[in-house]
């Protein structure tokens, strides 16, 4: 006759495996999955090259349509690049702290952003000059 071994934590509160399943303040968040982790960096990557194409014309940042609030939230380039790399490190987004009484004007959206990207790509392509879509980008005041 053999019995099988008693765990000694069983049942008890101090087992220390039961840790495992209550992360205390100071634990680190679920990581971002690979998948996740490279599509921040791809917004990262794009976020450059918007700024570097919109900030010369007058605007300050996108403006991100909130799925919580549902209302728009105004992000600075700064602020912006700040939450993407705050994802990147902690896992959580900080999508609510948004630009403080923004003036709508100087702000896009990321499809805006997109299109304006790729119009300048297509037209560099084709080896013309000259400032497109500049006419349609938010005044300067
Ligand atoms: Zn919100």
């Amino acid at each position: 006759m053999h019995e099988e071994p008693i765990d000694p934590f069983n049942g008890d509160p101090a087992d220390p495996a039961a840790g495992l399943h209550d992360p205390g303040d100071d634990a680190p968040l679920d990581p971002l999955t690979d998948v996740e982790r490279q599509d921040v960096l791809e917004d990262l990557a794009d976020l450059e090259i918007y700024q570097a194409l919109l900030a010369p014309i007058g605007v300050r940042g996108l403006v991100i349509e909130c799925e919580d609030c549902r209302e728009p939230h105004y992000f600075d380039w700064d602020l912006l690049r700040g939450n993407l790399r705050h994802l990147l490190s902690s896992g959580r987004p900080r999508v609510h702290e948004p630009a403080y009484d923004p003036d709508p004007d100087h702000y896009v959206t990321w499809e805006y952003a997109r299109g304006y990207a790729d119009g300048v790509h297509d037209t560099l392509s084709e080896g013309t000059d000259g400032e497109p879509g500049a006419d349609e980008a938010p005044a300067d005041r």
